[in-house]
């Protein structure tokens, strides 16, 4: 392989060459014109599924194989440097960045690259090609024939992982037309998040590791150790057990360890050191079988942890092919796979490992042998010919199915404004629906997409505000900036199969909360962590032990944490209690915090690290387009009418429906009859100021009580939007207006069941929501709520077959007035 920098391709830069391999897509727009594959793997690391596919891909298309960037000299201006595998054609691709190239201004100049790469080589309708979430940001404006994601591993649990790889798997995985897993622990794992995954576990190149089966001369740094040999070959990192290795070599000493692979994310000093432990280093995929060849047994002593739950090594049917027995730690994918093989012996401790390589050493060597005829069995299907002719066989589908889409409706139906249901009339026939779902809220959307593209039901959605959304409605203000009409909502959950859920209708921005709190004339991280502490008090607090000292000796012991005031008192003292608690609640509730549930400020923690952000949820982020967008796609199906704009009362009588889905006040529905339930309400203040910013963080908290506001928030901060204007938004607490917050205390808990045990006695309606179920939920809960409330639906058959509307179990006008 030569390396240049940037050269034109002389076989690739004539244009686009024929369709993809073995599509029987009709026409040109069914195919895609090459690979261009993002990988985490430099290509000259060891010789993995990403080679094998890509080299297999390359005998018929251009394959440029795309490397994480590497870091250039400090006044070096951004290149790709390119070099091509004579024997395979594959175009490796480096991108050289000058150092502290990152965030926005990494993936503003690797998407030039990108282009620019895409360009030279005559990719119009490349397929792109995924190992790393983390180049997706950047590759996102190339032009595509699909996306494929080929998981290879759970990289989020990988030893170093950055924190937002999740958030960029996710949008990948929403983009994405195929998933395929490295194997099935990891299938199950991906399976729910994308419609289209697929299980390809790495397969074997058997007759490669066949020939260690022949005699092959042993490879010198191998023939100096004595036998018996128990051998190793892989990346040695945080994936493997060194403690095990210890053991086992502690345990026989006349035995000897071999560990040929690199070093990853260790140091030599962090190895098991004994005299019948050898590290031969990394070798070349062609040698291999030489190895193998020599040794006695195989073993995978893989660490049972995180970064090896969904693992499937592929190193597996290597060893058996290569006619060597195997001991491998319990790894799911292995047990379950090769577990019932004679040649194939789990073993978790050393002594454990210890007895089953003695099994092993037992057995007779040979094509004969019983455990060898029962391995190559099942390895007699396995190769990676087949594994990637069948994984081509889903690209040509997914290409063909997105050309198809391009010709006829456009990919992404996101209607501007709602459509008007031409539904509800009050003369002549009435129109029928399978559900009614009453507020387009985060509980009615998730309600009615549900139904509607899960079920296949027929639904009407309304809401008396003229727009969708509920309170996480957004639009753009007069001055251009985006706002949100409710106050701010910040996304946050820990729930990946909520984040899965949205990320079907939206992509996101990453994006972390902080929040700062007026207290004393300046400005301190709200929750209260170190930082506050000793900007507060002028203290120099270094660690977390010392500020939970500093906090213990403040605390007032409270014998049973009951109120919102138990809950702060008991963590940090009165005085902080006051400074920034007491007020600022007194205002948003209209209630001293002894009078309210614990669960109110239980909802900001206290820290003694310097964590200043808001939520530390694994997912934190918010829609790419708006909270708004998000819901239209939501909504954007031929089987979901609109209607915003109009009241309950105004259509229950004017449509026929099956099943009533309520997510508006629950006392409201019941018409008031045991008194009305407490809600606490706010009045937003929006104000665009003639300059780009306003605040240092999105939101500034006002607990004195002397300011009528709690709180301040400056959009731009979530949104990430760039304009010379900004607008901002005061919170100013209220008895009346919107029901938007739900009290928690225990009075009103006892009233809400009275108006439960009501709507249990209504099987026919579905009350679902923040307001409906009297909860104070953020967005994610509501939307685990309503998917939860599908699902038993669903399995009630309560909406499994169509319901003619019964007019009977339409509720009756009196029973909301
Ligand atoms: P809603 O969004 O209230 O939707 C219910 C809809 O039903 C409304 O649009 C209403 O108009 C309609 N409706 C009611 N009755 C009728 C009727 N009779 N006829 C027709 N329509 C009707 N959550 C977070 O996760 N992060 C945040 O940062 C966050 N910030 C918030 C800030 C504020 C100021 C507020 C008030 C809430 C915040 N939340 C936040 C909570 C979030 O708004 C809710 O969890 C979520 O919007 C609840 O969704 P829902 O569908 O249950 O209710
Ligand atoms: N709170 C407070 N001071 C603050 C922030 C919060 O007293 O600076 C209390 C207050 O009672 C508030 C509750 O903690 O209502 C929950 O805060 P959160 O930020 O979760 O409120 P939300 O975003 O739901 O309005």
């Amino acid at each position: 392989m030569t390396l240049n920098s940037s050269p034109p391709s002389p076989a690739t830069a004539a244009g686009p060459v024929a369709g993809a391999r073995g599509g029987d897509a009709a026409s040109s727009a069914a195919r895609h014109d090459g690979v261009i594959c993002f990988s985490h793997l430099r290509w000259n690391f060891v010789f993995q599924r990403p080679q094998h596919l890509m080299e297999r891909f390359a005998r018929s298309v251009p394959v440029v194989y795309v490397e994480e960037p590497v870091t250039a000299a400090a006044d070096a201006v951004p290149v790709m440097a390119e070099a091509r595998c004579p024997k395979t054609g594959v175009v490796v691709a480096t991108p050289h960045l000058p150092p502290g190239c990152e965030g926005p201004a990494r993936d503003q100049a690797l998407s030039t690259l990108f282009t620019e790469l895409a360009r030279r080589h005559g990719l119009l309708r490349p397929l792109l090609w995924y190992y790393t979430p983390m180049l997706f940001a950047a590759s996102r404006a190339l032009p595509a024939a699909a996306l494929v994601y080929d998981c290879m591993d759970e990289l989020a649990n990988f030893r170093f992982a950055p924190p937002e790889l999740r958030i960029f798997e996710h949008e990948l995985i929403a983009a994405a037309d195929l998933v395929l897993t490295g194997g099935y622990s990891l299938y199950e794992a991906k399976c729910t998040l994308h419609p289209d995954v697929h299980p390809f576990p790495s397969s074997v190149d058997a007759a490669h590791f066949g020939q260690a089966r022949q005699e092959l001369p042993c490879p010198p740094d191998l023939a100096a150790i004595p036998g018996p040999r128990l051998g190793f070959y892989g990346v040695i990192d945080e994936r493997i057990d060194l403690d095990l290795i210890d053991a086992i070599a502690a345990a026989r000493p006349d035995w000897s360890l071999v560990m040929v692979g690199p070093l990853a994310k260790l140091s030599p000093d962090d190895l098991p050191r004994r005299p019948n432990i050898h590290y031969l280093g990394m070798k070349s995929y062609a040698d291999l079988p030489a190895y193998l060849a020599h040794w006695d047994v195989a073993m995978m002593p893989f660490a049972i942890n995180a970064a090896t739950r969904f693992i499937s090594p592929t190193k597996t049917p290597e060893y058996l092919a290569g006619g060597c027995p195997v001991v491998s730690t319990p790894i799911t994918d292995v047990v379950r796979h090769f577990g019932r093989l004679q040649g194939v012996q789990i073993a978790r401790t050393a002594e454990e490992v210890v007895a089953a390589c003695a099994a092993l050493l037992a057995l007779p060597r040979g094509a004969d042998s019983a455990w060898q005829v029962e391995a190559d069995a099942m390895l007699a299907d396995t190769s990676w010919d087949r594994t990637h002719a069948e994984i081509a066989a889903h690209v040509n589908r997914v290409v063909a199915a997105r050309g198809d889409r391009r010709a006829g409706r456009p990919l992404h139906l996101v209607p501007q404004t709602p459509r008007r249901a031409p539904a509800v009339r009050t003369g002549g026939r009435k129109p029928h629906y399978d559900a009614l779902v009453v507020g387009a809220g985060f509980a009615g959307a998730v309600m009615a997409e549900r139904l509607a593209a899960h079920a296949g039901k027929r639904v009407l959605i309304i809401d008396r505000r003229p727009h969708i959304a509920g309170n996480a409605h957004d639009c753009v203000d007069a001055a251009g900036v985006l706002i949100h009409s409710y106050g701010p909502h910040i996304f946050h959950t820990n729930s990946a199969d909520v984040f899965a859920y949205l990320s079907r209708f939206t992509t996101w921005r990453p994006y972390e909360h902080r929040v700062l709190a007026q207290v004393r004339g300046q400005l301190v991280p709200i929750p209260i962590n170190r930082t506050t502490l000793n900007l507060l008090f002028g203290s120099n607090l270094t660690s977390d032990a010392e500020a939970a000292a500093f906090l213990a000796a403040r605390a007032e012991p409270v014998a049973k944490i009951l109120t919102s005031e138990d809950v702060v008192v008991s963590a940090v003292g009165r005085e902080l209690y006051e400074l920034f608690f007491r007020g600022y609640t007194r205002k948003q509730w209209a209630l001293d915090p002894s009078a309210l549930d614990r669960s109110v400020t239980a909802r900001v923690p206290t820290r003694t690290d310097t964590d200043d952000r808001y939520f530390t949820d694994t997912f934190q982020a918010m829609p790419a387009q708006g909270y708004t967008r998000m819901f239209e796609a939501m909504l954007d199906h031929p089987r979901i009418d609109i209607e915003t704009g109009v009241d309950f009362r105004d259509v229950m009588d004017g449509v026929r429906y099956g099943r009533l889905i309520f997510t508006g006040t629950i006392d409201e529905f019941f018409g008031h009859c045991y008194g009305p339930l407490p809600y606490r309400s706010l009045r937003f203040e929006h104000v665009t100021h003639d300059r780009a910013v306003y605040q240092p963080v999105a939101t500034v908290n006002y607990p004195d009580e002397a300011v009528p506001y709690t709180r301040v928030t400056e959009f731009k901060h979530l949104t990430g939007q760039s304009h010379p204007r900004t607008s901002i938004v005061y919170e100013h607490p209220s008895d009346t207006g919107d029901p938007y917050y739900p009290i928690p205390r225990e009075e009103n808990q006892a009233l809400f069941k009275r108006y439960e045990a009501l709507a249990a006695a209504r099987p026919e309606v579905t009350f679902v929501g923040r307001l409906a179920t009297y909860r104070y939920y953020n967005m994610d809960q509501v939307v685990g709520q309503a998917l939860a409330t599908y699902r038993r639906l669903r399995a009630a058959s309560a909406v499994a077959t169509s319901t003619p509307a019964e007019p009977g179990r339409v509720p009756s006008r009196a029973l909301m007035t």
